[in-house]
């Protein structure tokens, strides 16, 4: 990519990295605080709704005892049997006698008859409630009256909603959810919104935050009470706030490292693109040759041409470069540079043999480049060989990328150029690219001829590859063989040519010249 626009995308990607970090933490604050506080609200409920159920339980004690005690209604030991219920009972405020709307006596010890009204529900249990009731000049204020079974107790619904809600600022009502209108029993302070008596299914809890509020409900699973706590979202603020001061500085953190790691990279990458640009004016880069063999006799036939990078006292290999050369377009002055080098050395080879082949290698962009065609027959004509004796090896990616690759190795091929797919299968459209290509060769890659005489799960590819070579006639030369049992294999299944350590590492034309002249009239290894 061009610099300015890559300085760009550096620039954009590098602040979306300082900035997303902060962003999350922030909203990791955000969740982390939401939960925290709607947990609070839901233990707050619940706890209402735990205390109800343990009144709920006195008072269905109170029935039990009053109903077996075979005393007389209302008799002063009955009246002391409903004091001592009242005592032991945390939350009863009294217990007394029931009939109809009148209160016959009570464990205040009154006998006198008191009108108490109309119950203002009555639960599914059948049980009586009249709220907000009054009892008696003397007695306490505003209670909820339970009646069942002829017994009464008064509730005071502080006791179930007072407890330490520090500064939370928390609501806290009880509702009976199956009463038409949600019925309230009790709040303990502030104004209930209706909409926040939302009724949920038995033994569940929900919380929410609801604009301003956090909202949980939590609904006893015996009984048909539902408890609801209301906590002002400036609870949630208030821990937004906690956590951001600690998360937001590691946000930052990692942003700026996150940004400073696509600048650097960038820039980078920018440089070395300077420095490939350089190399190639400089004449840094050079060739080196390795033999390909006829794999049964041994014999050079050709040579595969590899660039390499000389800077200062070090080679840096084409795998390190090759990428980036593509990337930046450096790759086809690399290439030119490369066919310069073929189209000085190729006489030498062409003196020992008329047939020897020299394999080049193109990417994409190379195919896609219109001098490459026209620099391939001028490097024919200054070496004073033909094209047969150039092979043009480009991987499955370079073959398939668009129609003018396509065009590129048709016209190759119709100057008598030799096609070949090298890295064969480690791209991925292998077998069906393939059959749209004019290819002459297949170079099987190291990766297949490694799996051989090993018990790997991809030992049986190189099998299929044959295979697919064969199916198509295309002459098959296969790639970094290091042992004899490699080649061994190979050349049983009928795979003529190799390149490998075995033979021969990559080397000067000086010493491909020799090798090429040793092997010259190499007979096969093992007789027909
Ligand atoms: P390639 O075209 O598949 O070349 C074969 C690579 O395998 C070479 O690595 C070669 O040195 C290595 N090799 C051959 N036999 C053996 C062996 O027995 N054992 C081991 N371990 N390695 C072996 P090299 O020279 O590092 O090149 C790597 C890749 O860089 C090449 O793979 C090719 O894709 C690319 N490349 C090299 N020169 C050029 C070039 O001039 N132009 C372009 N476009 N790409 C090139
Ligand atoms: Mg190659
Ligand atoms: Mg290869």
């Amino acid at each position: 990519m061009p610099s300015r626009p890559r300085i760009a995308v550096a620039t954009v990607v590098g602040l979306l990295g300082f900035v997303a970090p902060i962003a999350l933490s922030i909203q990791f604050a955000w969740n982390q605080s939401v939960a925290g506080a709607e947990a609070v609200g839901t233990r707050y409920a619940a706890e209402v709704v735990r205390r109800s159920e343990v009144a709920a339980r006195q008072f269905g004690r109170a029935i039990k005892v009053l109903n077996h005690d075979n005393l007389p209604p209302c008799s002063p030991q009955e009246i002391e049997l409903m004091r001592s219920l009242d005592l032991g009972s945390d939350y009863l405020q009294m217990v007394g006698r029931v009939s109809g709307n009148t209160l016959e006596c009570s464990s205040l010890g009154t006998t006198t008859r008191i009108d108490i009204g109309p119950p203002t529900l009555t639960t599914e249990h059948g049980a009586q409630e009249r709220l907000d009731f009054k009892y008696g000049p003397t007695g306490f204020g505003k209670v909820s009256l339970l009646t069942a079974n002829g017994v009464a107790a008064a509730v005071d619904g502080n006791l179930l909603l007072d407890f330490d809600t520090g500064s939370d600022g928390a609501r806290l009502a009880l509702v009976v959810p199956s009463s038409h209108d949600h019925t309230r029993i009790i709040q303990s302070s502030g104004a209930f919104d209706p909409s926040w008596f939302n009724p949920i299914g038995r033994g569940e809890s929900k919380s929410y935050l609801d604009g301003e509020n956090i909202i949980s409900h939590v609904r006893s699973r015996q009984l048909d009470i539902e408890a609801v706590s209301v906590i002002p979202s400036r609870l949630v603020y208030r821990r937004v706030r906690q956590f951001a001061v600690v998360f937001v500085p590691i946000g930052c953190l990692c942003g700026l490292g996150f940004a400073w790691a696509v600048m650097y990279i960038s820039r980078s990458r920018g440089s070395l693109t300077g420095l490939l640009r350089a190399a190639a004016r400089n004449n840094s880069f050079f060739v080196e040759y390795q033999p390909v063999v006829e794999i049964a006799t041994r014999r050079v036939v050709g040579a595969e041409a590899l660039v390499r990078w000389r800077r200062g006292d070090t080679v840096i290999s084409p795998a390190s470069f090759i990428g980036l050369a593509e990337e930046s377009g450096v790759i086809t002055e690399i290439t030119r540079i490369v066919i310069e080098n073929v189209a000085r050395d190729l006489p030498r080879l062409l003196e020992i043999s008329p047939d020897f082949r020299v394999a080049i290698n193109f990417t994409a962009t190379d195919l896609k480049h219109e001098a490459t065609a026209k620099r391939l027959m001028e490097l024919v004509q200054r070496s004073g060989g033909s094209a047969r004796n150039i092979v043009v090896e480009a991987t499955e990616h370079g073959l398939v990328s668009g129609v003018e690759c396509s065009r590129m190795i048709s016209v190759l091929r119709l100057e008598g150029f030799r096609v070949a797919i090298d890295d064969f299968g480690t791209g991925y459209s292998s077998l069906s690219c393939l059959q749209g290509i004019d290819l002459d060769l297949l170079k099987i890659d190291k990766a297949f001829v490694d799996t051989i005489g090993t018990d790997g799960v991809t030992r049986g590819v190189v099998l299929h590859i044959i295979e697919i070579a064969r199916s198509l006639q295309l002459t098959m030369v296969a790639e970094g063989i290091e042992t004899e049992q490699q080649a061994r294999f190979l050349l049983e299944r009928g795979v003529e040519y190799g390149q490998g350590w075995l033979f021969g590492k990559p080397m000067s034309i000086e010493n491909l010249t020799k090798m090429a002249r040793e092997t010259e009239s190499a007979q096969p290894l093992v007789p027909a």
